[in-house]
C-alpha cells in the first residue's frame, strides 16, 4: 500500500510512483503493458485472434507505442454479441466478481475480474480519493447503487483501501440518508449528480441547512454527464467540493480518470489505460488535443482485457504536466457521448447545451426533461420540461411566461431552432436514485 505523500501545493498523491512518472518513462511502462496485453488477447480471446488475423497484425508487430493504431477497435456491439464471457482471458475459477453495464436494450455486457483486478480498482479509486483530499479520518457516504453496476462497488473499495470509514448507504430512501448525514457525520459523498441534487432538495425539505447541520466537504460525482452549471448548483446547495470522476464498466468502472484540487481536466490512470482520440464517423486517430472519440485500451486487466475500446465519449486530451505535480495526461470533462446527440430537424442537439442554458436562468430548477417527438407532418418536435423555483412559483402566472419567454428565446439562440417550453411546478418531475433519464425520444426511426 502506498502513502499519500503532499506536494508543497498541498496536494495529496497516492501513488506518487506512478502518478508522477516522468513521460518517457511512463510510455516505457504503457509499452511494455501494452505488448503483454495484445499477447493475452490474441492468445486468449478468440474475438481478437480473429479480428487481428483479418487486419494482419501479430502481437510481434507492436514495437511503439504507436503502434496501438495497428490494432482493431472494440466496440460495445462485439462485448454484447459475446455474452456472457467470451471476451473473458481466464478461466472462471480464476475470475472472482462479475459486474454488468445496464443494459437498456438487450443484454448486458458482462465484464469479469480476477483477485488482481479487483486489488488495481482498489488502487486507482484510493487515488480518486486522495486526490480530493480524503483519507483515513473521512468518513464516505456510498450512495451509488450497489450490485451489477459497478459504481457501488468501486466506491467502496477504494474507501477502504486508503482507511476511511464507508457507509454502504446505496441508492434511494433520501430522507434516511439525509438523518445519516447529519447522525454519522459524513465528509464525504459519493453518487451520481442527478442524485446529489434530490438529496440536496431533501434536506432543504427537512430543515437542514449543510452549512450549520452537516460535515461535508467533498463529494465525486459521476456516471452521467453534467455541466459546470449543475456543478455549481451541487457545490452551492450542499457546501462541498465537487470532482468530476470518469469510468466505465467496460475498462474496468468509476477510476479511470478523475479531478485534482485543479480542476482543470480529468487525470487518467494512464499506466492502466492506454488513450487515444479518433475521428468518431472514420475512425481515424487524431493527434492528442484534437477534440475527438475517446478510445481506451486496458493495459493490466486479466480477466477482461479490452483493446482499443470505442467509448463514444467525446473529449480533449491534454498532457502538460498539471500544477498538482502529476505528469499523467489529462481528460477534459465529458458533457455528453456521441451517441447522446439528437438530430432535431437536422441539427445537432446536445441534452448538455439545454441543461447549461436552464442552469442560467434564475427561477428555474435543473430538474427537466428532453422531449422530442415526430408528428404526422414528420416535423420533429422538441419539447423541454423544466420545474421553476418555489420562489416563481409564488409569483404567479406573469412571472413564470416571462421566465417561459426567456429559456425559448435563449435556447433558440444557442440551438437554433425552437423549442416547446413547459414550465412546471416545484417536485412534479420523476427524481431518479441513480442515473436520470433525461431525454425521451418519442421518434420511431424504424418506419
Ligand atoms: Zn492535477
Amino acid at each position: 500500500m502506498s502513502i499519500p505523500v503532499q506536494n508543497a501545493r498541498q496536494c495529496l498523491i497516492w501513488d506518487h510512483e506512478h502518478e508522477t512518472m516522468p513521460r518517457p518513462n511512463l510510455e516505457k511502462l504503457q509499452l511494455e503493458r501494452l505488448q503483454k496485453t495484445v499477447e493475452r488477447c490474441y492468445t486468449k480471446v478468440p474475438l481478437y485472434k480473429e479480428k487481428m488475423d483479418a487486419l494482419g497484425v501479430k502481437p510481434d508487430d507492436i514495437n511503439r507505442l504507436k503502434d496501438v493504431n495497428k490494432l482493431p477497435f472494440t466496440t460495445k456491439n462485439d462485448l454484447r454479441d459475446n455474452y456472457p464471457f467470451k471476451m473473458f482471458a481466464e478461466p472462471l475459477d480464476k475470475v472472482v466478481r462479475l459486474h454488468a453495464s445496464s443494459g437498456t436494450t438487450g443484454k448486458p455486457v458482462v465484464v469479469g475480474y480476477t483477485v488482481n483486478d479487483i486489488n488495481t480498482w482498489a488502487e486507482l479509486m484510493a487515488r480518486v480519493y486522495t486526490s480530493g483530499g480524503v483519507t483515513n479520518v473521512d468518513i464516505v457516504h456510498n450512495s451509488y447503487g450497489y450490485g451489477l453496476f459497478t459504481g457501488g462497488m468501486g466506491a467502496h473499495y477504494g474507501a477502504e483501501r486508503v482507511g476511511a470509514v464507508v457507509i454502504p448507504v446505496s441508492g434511494g430512501l433520501s430522507k434516511r440518508q439525509v438523518m445519516l448525514w447529519q447522525d454519522f457525520g459524513a465528509t464525504v459523498l459519493m453518487s451520481t449528480p442527478s442524485y446529489a441534487l434530490v438529496l440536496a432538495e431533501q434536506a432543504k425539505e427537512m430543515g437542514v441547512n449543510p452549512l450549520r447541520d452537516l460535515k461535508l466537504k467533498v463529494g465525486f460525482f459521476g456516471a452521467e454527464p453534467w455541466t459546470m452549471e449543475m456543478k455549481r448548483e451541487i457545490e452551492a446547495k450542499l457546501n462541498l467540493e465537487a470532482f468530476d470522476i470518469y469510468g466505465l464498466t467496460e475498462m474496468m468502472g468509476p477510476g479511470v480518470s478523475s479531478e485534482c484540487p485543479y480542476h482543470d481536466g480529468l487525470h487518467i490512470a494512464e499506466d492502466h489505460f492506454l488513450v487515444e482520440t479518433v475521428d468518431p464517423d472514420t475512425g481515424e486517430s487524431l493527434p492528442l488535443g484534437q477534440l475527438g472519440e475517446m478510445v481506451l485500451t486496458s493495459l493490466t486487466k486479466e480477466a477482461f482485457p479490452v483493446l482499443r475500446y470505442r467509448t463514444r465519449d467525446r473529449t480533449i486530451i491534454d498532457t502538460e504536466v498539471c500544477s498538482c505535480g502529476r505528469t499523467t495526461a489529462r481528460m477534459k470533462r465529458i458533457t455528453g457521448r456521441t451517441d447522446d446527440m439528437l438530430i432535431i430537424r437536422g441539427v445537432n442537439v446536445f441534452p448538455s447545451q439545454i441543461e447549461s442554458v436552464i442552469l442560467t436562468i434564475k427561477g428555474l430548477e435543473p430538474q427537466y426533461v428532453i422531449v422530442v417527438d415526430r408528428g404526422s407532418n414528420y416535423m420533429d418536435d422538441l419539447e423541454v420540461l423544466v420545474e421553476c423555483t418555489e420562489k416563481l412559483h409564488a409569483q404567479g402566472d406573469e412571472a413564470l411566461e416571462k421566465v417561459k419567454e426567456r429559456l425559448g428565446a435563449d435556447l433558440h439562440q444557442v440551438l437554433g431552432i425552437n423549442a416547446r417550453i413547459k414550465v412546471v411546478a416545484p417536485k412534479t418531475l420523476e427524481r431518479s436514485e441513480g442515473k436520470a433519464k433525461r431525454v425521451v425520444d418519442l421518434r420511431d426511426f424504424n418506419n
